[in-house]
């Protein structure tokens, strides 16, 4: 990269970890505290309670925050404005749990000697919530604006994958820049930078009941055919390598001498490729009855489509610069299971996962996060090289800047904030940066040269260190839009049906 980095307001990069390190206590505080307010799927009174405490959280952070009903909870979206009136940058997270009411008297939150802290959702993703909250109250504190605007969405169901809280996620796709993911990293702390696609099946075999030794012949036993076809699926589907069949949940039948009239079974699977699942969809949605009289049918409660490896490395080469620039050496490799993040990388927005707080046991008693990963590792942390101002930029006048969010852009210096980000001065009270983005053909070359290297919107990653990139991306204010890849209009999302191309 031969073009200088654009200018820092002063001294923010050597800020950035001081101010996150200030912030530790504070954090501890705050993820007791939300670990202590349960919130089951599907329990929309706890929830909604937890929705509550978060909307507080975000907005003293700075952020607009929306709260949109959803069938079993309320889903919050939280907005920061931009600079420009680019695509914006989508944060995908989630405030349900798999722990059931009451879990928190066995599992409350507690902080140990080993560095580590355990609770009912500490690492999935009650850690994650806090690093959110703190990463947006820390560019206010420094007063940095976002370049792009910022969406976080925070769902209340997507641990049964967000049957409801999808259809925010199809909403704000159209004219994302980039995703960030805030589900748990790998277990070395690596990104994710891929996910295996998922469904969730329920298949009913209805039959015809009979007496078992008087009539067993006139009987179609629903459970035998179940059986049967559940074998073939794994056959067929389980077999094909990167595809998973793990059959959750069954049940059927009344009694021992009563021929089974009715079974049904819950699937999940999972699926490396895109043309695996679509596959296996279509022959779920044609399986043929072994047995004359049975009737199958097959309903797809949730699904999420594979995010396939290969469509973000520039995005995951922008982190590891920026991890690098910290004393982070972020890796990246794909998942094996499925999130929200699906989506968007699906759709070939440039997404990375796993940017919440290293731990593990997810889903287990053994959830725990790594206390030194929530706040920033002292030692991790380093000062970064002194802010070069570009000779260029420093005799170019602002040539373009944009409204608020929303607006059109507009020439001259049409700035409401001291940053020329659109807010007002009370929200954005850093003195002296400035909005620059040069859209000269001379410019451009440049441009590009550093768009291959940093201008992909970054991620998030070990805590704190993504709020370093939302600052930074907030300075580089000339990103080419035309560089980046747009979300595929329309047809991401389908819930509780089959896909429009499956009979
Ligand atoms: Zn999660």
């Amino acid at each position: 990269m031969t073009d200088p980095e654009p200018e820092e307001p002063d001294g923010l990069c050597a800020r950035l970890p001081a101010a996150a390190r200030a912030r530790e206590r504070r954090m501890r505080r705050r993820l007791a505290q939300l670990v202590a307010l349960e919130s089951p799927s599907g329990d929309a009174l706890r929830l909604d309670l937890l929705a509550g405490e978060l909307t507080r959280g975000l907005a003293a952070a700075g952020a607009q925050v929306e709260r949109i009903p959803g069938a079993h909870g309320d889903h919050l979206v939280a907005r920061l404005d931009g600079r420009t009136d680019g695509g914006h940058l989508l944060v995908l997270a989630h405030h349900d749990t798999v722990w059931p009411a009451g879990s928190t008297a066995e599992l409350p939150y507690r902080e140990h000697r080993d560095g580590t802290a355990t609770g009912a959702g500490v690492f999935d993703m009650k850690g994650s919530l806090v690093v959110l909250e703190t990463a947006l109250a820390l560019l206010g504190e420094l007063g940095a604006c976002c370049a792009r605007p910022v969406v976080a969405l925070v769902l209340s169901d997507e641990e049964v994958g967000s049957p409801d809280g999808g259809r925010l996620v199809a909403r704000h796709l159209p004219g994302a820049a980039a995703a960030l993911g805030l589900e748990p990293p790998h277990p070395d702390g690596g990104l994710k930078t891929a996910r295996r696609g998922s469904a969730r099946i329920r298949l009913e075999v209805t039959g015809r009941e009979s007496h078992a030794g008087l009539e067993a012949a006139r009987g179609v036993s629903a459970i035998d055919e179940l059986t049967d076809q559940l074998l073939e699926l794994r056959g067929r589907i389980g077999a094909r390598p990167g595809n998973a069949v793990n059959v959750g949940r069954i049940s059927g039948g009344t009694r021992a001498n009563v021929v089974a009239g009715r079974a049904e079974a819950e699937l999940g699977l999972r699926f490396t490729e895109a043309a695996a699942e679509r596959e296996a969809l279509r022959l779920l949605a044609t399986l043929p009855p072994h047995r004359a009289g049975a009737r199958i049918h097959a309903e797809v409660l949730s699904r999420r489509p594979a995010w396939q490896p290969g469509s973000d490395r520039a995005l995951m080469d922008h982190a590891r610069a920026l991890g690098a620039r910290l004393g982070l050496n972020l890796t990246g490799g794909p998942a094996g299971g499925a999130g929200d993040t699906n989506w968007p990388g699906a759709a070939g927005v440039p997404t990375l996962d796993g940017l919440g707080p290293q731990g593990g046991g997810a889903h287990a008693r053994s959830e725990h996060i790594r206390l030194d990963a929530l706040a920033p590792r002292p030692l991790c942390w380093r000062p970064c090289s002194p802010p070069r101002r570009p000779q260029a930029e420093q005799r170019r006048p602002a040539l373009r800047t944009a409204t608020r969010r929303g607006g059109a852009p507009s020439g001259g210096r049409a700035r409401t904030g001291p940053h020329g980000c659109g807010r007002t001065p009370v929200r954005c009270p850093a003195p002296g940066a400035r909005a620059v983005t040069d859209r000269s053909p001379a410019r451009r070359p440049v441009r590009r040269a550093r768009d291959a290297v940093c201008g992909r919107p970054g991620a998030a990653g070990g805590g704190m260190w993504w709020a370093e990139w939302v600052v930074r991306c907030s300075l580089r204010a000339n990103i080419a839009d035309e560089a980046l890849p747009r979300a595929t209009p329309g047809g991401v999302l389908w819930h509780q049906t089959l896909p429009p191309e499956v009979p």
